[in-house]
């Protein structure tokens, strides 16, 4: 469809009555159901659930012959077969996934530059073109077919929300970036329904503190047995619920994406809804897939992609320290992604073993963005301010910016319980996590703006785009 008629489209559909849009938004649920979940979906789950037991040495001979298929594969499209001839790669001939690093790594500009060259057949007409938009920038299409949609609602359901009882079929709240409810109106009901497969979309745009009471209502009366959440729009929600000590339903799980997930909204979002946070970690690009397991730790499936965590020096990070993601995935043989820069730093964990058994590699932390990244007067850096809100009270939301080599203002929306003493402790923290030699300001907002897709950042580096 192309922007004018989905302009359109939604024009048409804020116009409508509320009926009209709740039968809108079944028959749009109705048609994403569809794409993912039949033909080949019940078959790739089962064998995703029966490789979950898999040992390690399975997991790698697993993954030597994915990254040969999908480099033979890659060979059909005009830009691998040349980056193949000069970096000297035979898919064929690779022994160990590590022989791969002689591939130079692919940046997101080149995949918003050559995304078409890199596919290796005509798309048919089952193809949908995703946009990858991270924080900034022009975004780049990425091309998946139907069949490689529904391998990837099959991890969704063997690896992440199966682990935690619940599954596909599950009645799901989703505060996600559909806008379900114009945006313009101050009225409730600010969500809409899909009747046919039980999913109840909330509108993020909507969260204001008087409309916070609508919300805990239909939730309870909704009663999901599963949440879908970016956790800067849930907070707001389990702050309220808590503060106003309205009771809000027992789902039996929340899986939070996109955002790094603090402390402080963890807490709050399991204590007001009674359950966990199951985060799971993945992109428009399918590279990548993670998901949190009974014992809390975020296990990287390892039959999904291929996945590097490398030093700015290129080398491989040791488990414990921050370093860029860099991945493969198995699925895409349309538009493969070979050694793929995916813009997040994360951490990989130390421990080689966790007590629910799976032999998957653990997240130990997803930092943040790449972009994201900032550096103290010194050189270091950093990119988690946790610990810089320790112990500080009456904020609702914060997030850090770095404006200029040795200024760093905390931007925060304040609680009426935040005083003078509280400032001067986040100061302090600040000065602690930062070392010696840097000016920090808080500045008091209403709100902290969303990027263009709705998501929060925690941190901003203004720097490089004064530059
Ligand atoms: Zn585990």
């Amino acid at each position: 469809m192309t922007r004018a008629a989905m302009s359109a489209l939604d024009q048409l559909y804020s116009a409508a009555p509320l009926l009209l849009q709740e039968v809108a938004t079944t028959w749009y649920g109705w048609r994403v159901y569809r794409r993912r979940y039949k033909g080949i979906f019940a078959e790739e789950a089962r064998r995703v659930r029966e490789r979950e037991s898999w040992s390690t040495e399975q997991f790698i001979a697993y993954q030597i012959q994915q990254l040969r298929q999908i480099g033979e594969v890659a060979r059909h499209s005009p830009f691998y077969r040349e980056r193949f001839q000069l970096a000297g790669f035979d898919p064929a001939a690779l022994e160990k996934p590590a022989d791969l690093s002689v591939l130079p790594l692919l940046s997101r500009d080149q995949l918003r530059l050559h995304g078409q060259d890199m596919l290796t057949a005509r798309p048919e007409h089952d193809v949908t073109t995703y946009k990858s938009s991270g924080t900034s920038g022009t975004p780049r299409n990425i091309y998946r077919s139907r069949r490689m949609d529904q391998m990837i609602w099959a991890y969704w359901d063997a690896r992440c929300w199966n682990w935690f009882g619940a599954s596909h079929r599950s009645r799901k709240a989703v505060f996600g970036v559909r806008k379900v409810h114009p945006v313009r109106r101050m009225d409730p009901p600010f969500w809409r329904h899909d009747w046919l497969t039980g999913i109840c979309y909330f509108s993020i745009y909507h969260l204001r503190r008087e409309n916070l009471a609508h919300y805990c209502r239909e939730l309870q009366r909704f009663a999901p047995e599963l949440m879908l959440a970016y956790p800067s729009a849930i907070y707001p929600v389990a702050r309220f619920a808590l503060d106003e000590g309205v009771s809000l339903p027992r789902p039996r799980g929340i899986v939070t994406t996109s955002e790094t997930l603090s402390a402080e909204q963890r807490r709050t979002i399991e204590q007001a809804f009674g359950c966990r946070i199951y985060d799971q970690y993945g992109a428009a690009e399918a590279c990548v897939f993670g998901a949190t397991c009974e014992q809390g730790h975020l296990h990287v499936s390892p039959d999904f992609g291929y996945l590097e965590v490398l030093k700015a020096d290129g080398k491989p990070a040791e488990p414990g320290e921050m370093g860029e993601v860099v991945c493969t995935g198995f699925l895409n043989e349309l538009q493969p992604l070979i050694r793929y820069q995916l813009g997040d730093v994360v951490r990989l964990s130390r421990l080689s073993h966790c007590a629910c058994g799976r032999n998957m590699p653990i997240i130990e932390e997803i930092c943040g963005r790449v972009e994201d990244m900032l550096h103290t007067v010194r050189g270091d850096p950093v990119i988690r301010f946790d610990p810089a809100f320790k112990g500080v009270h009456g904020i609702r939301e914060g997030q850090v910016v770095q404006r200029a080599k040795d200024l760093f203002i905390v931007r925060i929306v304040p609680d009426p319980g935040f005083s003078a003493d509280e400032e001067a402790t986040l100061i302090r923290n600040m000065e602690l996590h930062l070392g010696p030699g840097h000016v920090i300001r808080v500045e008091k907002v209403a709100q902290i703006p969303r990027t263009a897709s709705g998501k929060f950042r925690a941190v901003v580096n203004e720097m490089a785009s004064s530059a």
